[in-house]
């Protein structure tokens, strides 16, 4: 599939001036591909995803979900999840997320996978979710004001998860609970 160009980039990356110097930005061709550049002090945009982190809490014997709140996609089951905030570590962001959104606290989250899609709330907008699973370690469950609901649904009775970051997660920490293989990175069926 060919890359976006800087036409197909979402609204919020279609900058015309540079953020630094406030110059209108040129279309420079440089490596066959085509970026924004400030001919004054050559600030160059190279667009990036955005960063998340979601987590499968195991909790009360079984597995903790939200019911969201907020658009895009109110009404939804999900896990909790949210943005890497700058500098910070994802597993980090995976704790501090979940206890944000739920008032867990968790022991040392592990990685599960990620997985690269096109946001729901924009499809020219891309994210990578970095996928852990934790247990719970305290701490009390409540919904925060993103979610209307935190709910603990049995592992073999969970909600369908639209998300495609929710079902890899899902899936891959279905897969160490029953000892069978999986690779990060691979295009499984989710
Ligand atoms: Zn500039």
């Amino acid at each position: 599939m060919p890359l976006p160009e800087i036409d197909d980039y979402p609204a919020r990356l279609q900058f015309r001036f540079c953020p630094l110097c406030a110059a209108p930005l040129e279309r420079v061709e440089r490596d066959g591909r085509q970026r924004l550049v400030c001919p004054r002090d050559g600030w160059t945009h190279y667009p990036t995803p955005n960063l998340a982190a979601t987590v499968v809490v195991e909790h009360a014997g079984g597995v903790m979900l939200l019911r969201r709140a907020i658009e895009p996609d109110i009404g939804i089951w999900h896990l909790p999840i949210g943005h890497l905030e700058f500098g910070e570590p994802p597993a980090d962001a995976a704790r501090r997320e979940t206890t944000e959104e739920t008032g867990l606290l968790l022991d040392e989250p592990v990685f599960l996978d990620f997985e690269h899609s096109p946001s729901y709330g924009d499809p020219r907008m891309f994210y990578i979710v970095f996928c852990y699973r934790a247990m719970s370690a305290g701490g009390e469950l409540r919904a925060n004001e993103e979610n209307s609901e935190a709910r603990v649904f049995p592992a073999d009775a969970l909600p369908e998860l639209k998300w495609t970051s929710q079902r890899r997660a899902v899936a891959a920490w279905r897969a160490w609970r029953e000892g069978r293989a999986w690779v990060p990175g691979r295009p499984a069926r989710i």
